[in-house]
C-alpha cells in the first residue's frame, strides 16, 4: 500500500499543446533529454532525417507539418514519473486535444514569442481552458527577435480569458538574448548557447543586485529591467497556486527549446507546482487515484498505427490502483464482461514496450479488437461504477460521402465505420433511406482530408465528396416527436445517427429558433448521446 502511493505521488500526467512550428516537438525532446531518455536530443522526430516518428505517423502530417494525431511518452526526472501526452497542433483537430485533456491532469501551452497566440490555435487554446485544468505557458524562440513581452501577456489574457503570471522575465531577445530574471530568487540565469541539443550549458546565475551584472548583461539591459519589472509588480496578477490549480492563473515561463536555455528551469517549477493524478469524477462519486482497486477510461482509440500490423489501440488513462499485465478487468460499457487486456504497452521514447506494471496517472495502450468506445471504463474490484463522459463536439461541416467503386462498398462501410469509431469523424444517414447515402460531420475541414486519405490509404477506397451547406446538428430531445409532421425551414434537413436517432441539420442558426417556435414542445441538443 505504501509502495503504491509512492508510485502514484510520483506521477505527473499533463499533455503539451501548440500552434504548430512553436517548438512543441523541440520542447518534448529537451525534456527527454533531461529525463535521460535520449542522449541526444533531436532524435524523437527527426524531421530531416525523415527518421520514423513516434509522434507523426502519416504521410500527410509529414505533408502538412502538422500532427494529426497524439501520442503518449514517459520518461523519469528528479524522482518523478513523468507521462507526456502530444496533442495535434491544429484547431481543426480541437475535440481530440480535448479527449487527450480529459486524461491529462494539467497542460503545457507553447507559445511562439515572435507570434503570440496564433489564429489558428485560439480555439485549441481555449478547449484548454473549458477543461478547467492548471495551464502552464512557455514563451518559446526567446532566441529570436520577440514580440514585447507585456504585448504578449496581454494576448494571452485576452484572447484565452485566462490570468498570467510571469515566474520568471525575458532578458532581451534575438541576438540581444541575454537570459531570464527569477522573480522569486531575483536572480538572472544569463543565455548562453548550449551547443544545441547537450545538456549542459555555461549557464550563469547572478543577482541583480551584484555590481558585476552591468558588465555582463550590460547598463541598458539592467535598467529596462529594472523599469519592467517594477512596472510587472505593479500589474501583474499575485501568484496563487490555489487559482493556477483551478486553471485561471497560468504561470508563464520564457526561454528557448532549440538552444536549451530555460527548459530545466521552467521543467524543475512546473513538477512543483503540478499535482499528482487528481480524483477523477464517476457516477458513485470521487475516485481516489490511491484506491487500490484498478480503475480507467478510454480517452482514444487509434487504428493502424503500425501499417504492417493494422492495429487498433484503445489508450486509456489509469485513474486508480496499479495495473498488472494479465490481471482481469471489468468492461462496464461491454455489459460487464471480464476481460484481460492485451498487448498492454507504453511509449517510452523511441520504442512501445510492453507494460508489466503501470500505475494511476500512467496511460497505457491496449489492442482493441473493435469493443471499446471513447470514454468506456475498465475496473478491477467488485465495486463497478462508471468515470464521467467524454462530451462529443458538435460538427460544424457536413459533407456528403461516396465510394467511386460501387464493388468496393463492403470496405468503405467498414472503413468509414471504423474512423467513426475512433471518433474522427461522426457519420449520419438520410433520414429515410438506407445505408446508401452517408453524411459525415466533422468539427474541423482538415478532418475530411484526413477522412479521404485514410480511406483510400488504409482501405484502398477512393471517395468522392460532396460539401452541404450545414452548419449546425440538433439532437431532438424528446422521442415522441413525429418527424413526418415536423414543420421545419426550408434550409432544414432530416438525418439520423448511426443508433436510429433523428437529428436536424440547419444552414441558419436562426432557423433553428424559427423551427422551435413552429414546433410546440420540441426539444433540441446540440449534444448527441
Ligand atoms: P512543433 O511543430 O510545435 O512541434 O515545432 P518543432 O519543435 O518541430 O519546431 C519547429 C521549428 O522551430 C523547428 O525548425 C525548430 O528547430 C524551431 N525551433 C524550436 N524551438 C526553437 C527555439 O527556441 N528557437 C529557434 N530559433 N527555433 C526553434
Amino acid at each position: 500500500m505504501a509502495d503504491l502511493n509512492k508510485e502514484i505521488e510520483k506521477r505527473r500526467t499533463f499533455a503539451i499543446i501548440s500552434h504548430p512550428d512553436a517548438g512543441k516537438t523541440t520542447l518534448t525532446e529537451k525534456f527527454l533529454l533531461y529525463g535521460g531518455a535520449i542522449n541526444l536530443a533531436g532524435s524523437v522526430k527527426g524531421k530531416a532525417t525523415a527518421k520514423h516518428a513516434v509522434s507523426d505517423w502519416m504521410d500527410i502530417e509529414k505533408e502538412r507539418g502538422i500532427s494529426v494525431t497524439s501520442s503518449v511518452l514517459q520518461f523519469n526526472y528528479d524522482n518523478y514519473c513523468i507521462n507526456i501526452l502530444d496533442t495535434p497542433g491544429h484547431q481543426d483537430f480541437s475535440e481530440d486535444t480535448y479527449r487527450t485533456l480529459m486524461a491529462a491532469d494539467s497542460a503545457v501551452m507553447v507559445i511562439d514569442a515572435s507570434k503570440g497566440v496564433e489564429a489558428q490555435t485560439r480555439k485549441l487554446f481555449k478547449v484548454c481552458v473549458m477543461r478547467n485544468i492548471p495551464i502552464f505557458t512557455f514563451i518559446n524562440k526567446m532566441d529570436r527577435d520577440a514580440r514585447d513581452t507585456f504585448e504578449l501577456l496581454d494576448d494571452i489574457e485576452k484572447e484565452l480569458g485566462i490570468s498570467t503570471c510571469p515566474i520568471n522575465w525575458p532578458i532581451g531577445s534575438g541576438k540581444e538574448f541575454k537570459g531570464v530574471y527569477d522573480r522569486n530568487t531575483k536572480c538572472i540565469t544569463t543565455f548562453s548557447d548550449t551547443q544545441r541539443g547537450t545538456k549542459e550549458g555555461a549557464a550563469l546565475e547572478i543577482s541583480i543586485d551584484d555590481s558585476n551584472l552591468t558588465n555582463l548583461i550590460g547598463e541598458s539591459f539592467v535598467n529596462t529591467l529594472n523599469d519592467e519589472i517594477e512596472l510587472l509588480d505593479g500589474a501583474s496578477a499575485e501568484f496563487d497556486i490555489e487559482l493556477v490549480s483551478q486553471g485561471k492563473l497560468s504561470p508563464v515561463f520564457f526561454g528557448s527549446a532549440l538552444t536549451n536555455f530555460g527548459v530545466e528551469i521552467f521543467l524543475k517549477h512546473f513538477l512543483k507546482m503540478t499535482s499528482s493524478p487528481l480524483p477523477r469524477k464517476s457516477n458513485i462519486g470521487e475516485i481516489s487515484p490511491f484506491r487500490e482497486d484498478f480503475s480507467a477510461f478510454v480517452f482514444k482509440i487509434q487504428a493502424n498505427m503500425n501499417k504492417a500490423h493494422r492495429d487498433r489501440i484503445a489508450f486509456m488513462r489509469i485513474c486508480s490502483g496499479k495495473f498488472d499485465a494479465g490481471m482481469e478487468v471489468t468492461h462496464i460499457q461491454g455489459q460487464n464482461k471480464k476481460l484481460r487486456l492485451s498487448q498492454p504497452q507504453q511509449l517510452m521514447a523511441q520504442e512501445r514496450k510492453i507494460v508489466e506494471e503501470a500505475y494511476a496517472g500512467d496511460i497505457i495502450g491496449v489492442f482493441d479488437p473493435g469493443i471499446f468506445s471513447i470514454g468506456d471504463t475498465l475496473c478491477s474490484g467488485s465495486e463497478k461504477f462508471e468515470f464521467e463522459g467524454i462530451p462529443t463536439f458538435a460538427p460544424e461541416h457536413f459533407a456528403r460521402v461516396r465510394q467511386v467503386d460501387t464493388m468496393k462498398r463492403k470496405q468503405f462501410v467498414k472503413g468509414i465505420n471504423q474512423i467513426a469509431q475512433e471518433g474522427a469523424i461522426q457519420i449520419f444517414q438520410e433520414y429515410n433511406t438506407g445505408m446508401e447515402e452517408i453524411i459525415v460531420g466533422v468539427v474541423g475541414v482538415l478532418q475530411f482530408e484526413v477522412l479521404k486519405y485514410r480511406l483510400e490509404n488504409e482501405y484502398n477506397v477512393e471517395i468522392r465528396m460532396e460539401n452541404l451547406p450545414y452548419e449546425h446538428i440538433r439532437w431532438i430531445e424528446n422521442k415522441e416527436v413525429d418527424l413526418d409532421k415536423l414543420v421545419g425551414t426550408s434550409d432544414m434537413r432530416k438525418i439520423k445517427d448511426l443508433k436510429g436517432n433523428p437529428l436536424l441539420l440547419f444552414v441558419n442558426s436562426w432557423s433553428i429558433g424559427m423551427t422551435l417556435d413552429r414546433n410546440k414542445g420540441l426539444k433540441l441538443s446540440e449534444f448527441g448521446r
